[in-house]
């Protein structure tokens, strides 16, 4: 049997680290106004999350539930609103889209053609994202430097021109050793398949769990080359306009 990789070991947890990236979270609530977290529910996310209850800032939260997502991820959501007794908006693809996807390519039309991947993706994850940043003036997300080329060169802050708002990436330094030192440190619910090989979870039929040294999206959309695997919510390529605070 394949030893998987297990989350990585204790490390010292970097303070400072999360100062930063609440001070960052501030700004963008003073310069931006309406800021909105789009919670991934992965690992980086019960981070972000406790970032943002624990110092109590004005940041709303949702979550996609994509309708494919696996029941592990379900309840972990069901945890995070039970501990920090807040509401995590979710959001739902539309059913007349959906409806008509897969009755023209079936329930895991996804699999045939990265356009057909790329619209599933469209229908459950980014449409719902689409309407639920409406009105706000920035989006906040989990992204960090080291998970993949295309998102080495990511800026803390950017335009974010494909909504028309700005989207804030307060762990873009942060190491998964030190986003596992936090989550030990406070004790932190997280996601049980993260203990068996699977640093990026997504949708229960797109995710696979990775072989130790592998990328950490190796295991999404793992048929695909590694350029195009996003869902449509982060760019595939490093952004031309850049802005930072
Ligand atoms: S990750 Fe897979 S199932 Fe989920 S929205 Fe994208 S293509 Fe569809």
């Amino acid at each position: 049997m394949t030893e998987l990789p297990a989350p990585p070991p204790d490390t010292a947890f970097p303070s400072d680290q999360a100062a930063d990236s609440v001070k960052l979270l501030r700004e963008a609530v003073a310069r931006y106004g309406r800021v909105i977290y789009s919670a991934s529910l992965g690992v980086e996310a019960v981070v972000l999350i406790d970032l943002i209850c624990a110092n109590g800032l004005p940041i709303d939260i949702f979550t996609v539930d994509t309708g494919r997502l696996p029941e592990s991820t379900l309840e972990l959501l069901e945890r995070l609103s039970r501990r920090y007794q807040r509401a995590i908006r979710v959001m739902y693809p539309d059913a007349q889209a959906l409806q008509n996807y897969v009755a023209d390519h079936g329930i895991n039309g996804f699999y045939s053609s990265l356009e057909l991947r790329q619209r599933c993706c469209h229908i459950r994850k980014v449409e719902p994202f689409r309407r639920a940043v409406a009105g706000y003036g920035a989006w906040v997300t989990g992204v960090r430097h080291e998970q993949s080329e295309a998102r080495a060169t990511n800026r803390a802050i950017d335009m974010d021109s494909r909504y028309g708002i700005y989207k804030v990436s307060p762990l873009l330094p942060w190491t998964i050793q030190e986003i596992w030192a936090y989550v030990r440190t406070y004790q932190l619910p997280y996601n049980p398949l993260h203990d068996f090989g699977y640093p990026s979870i997504g949708c229960e039929p797109c995710t696979r769990a990775v072989e130790p040294g592998q990328d950490e999206r190796a295991g999404r959309w793992w048929w695909e080359s590694a350029a195009s695997r996003e869902c449509g919510l982060q760019p595939r390529t490093p952004p031309s306009t850049l802005s930072d605070l």
